[in-house]
């Protein structure tokens, strides 16, 4: 199947999987402004197919009338990140919320979400800042 052909527009909204919980808890574990307030977010964080290259990642959404916004220093990439065989995991939020669960990679294969034991976070300062490739559309957002 060519890549292309993975990913549908409008691909479903889900619960978080366990395995996307461990991650999401292990990069907001890292210490950084706002970390506490986005690990908040999970139980209330749902999760949709967020690439159309055949990776793991995925876009997220918060019940924001559920959760507070967390005080971030900017929209985008927060400072948790995680490295991974053959690539890493970068975590974005847009308003205060979690967005979208990245896996970035320099395989040949895209990879899917690793196993949290699997990774090795730590604390990234981003200067300058890259865009996310896979931000929610407003279109996205609007399904709730
Ligand atoms: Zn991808």
């Amino acid at each position: 199947m060519a890549r292309r052909d993975v990913w549908r527009p409008g691909t479903q909204w889900r619960r978080l999987e366990p395995p996307e919980i461990a991650l999401l808890e292990a990069l907001t574990a890292v210490k950084f402004d706002g970390a506490a307030a986005l690990r908040a977010q999970i139980p209330f964080t749902t999760a949709q197919q967020g690439c159309g290259c055949g990776c793991g990642t995925i876009n997220l959404k918060v019940d924001e009338s559920r959760v507070a916004a967390a005080e971030l220093a900017r929209d985008g990439p927060v400072q948790g990140e995680a490295v991974v065989s053959g690539g890493g995991l970068i975590l974005f939020a847009d308003g205060g919320y979690l967005r979208c669960l990245a896996i970035h990679y320099w395989t040949d294969e895209p990879l899917q979400l690793p196993d949290v034991s699997d990774i090795r976070t730590y604390l990234r300062d981003w200067n300058p800042l890259p865009s996310c490739p896979n931000r929610t559309t407003p279109d996205s957002r609007r399904e709730l």
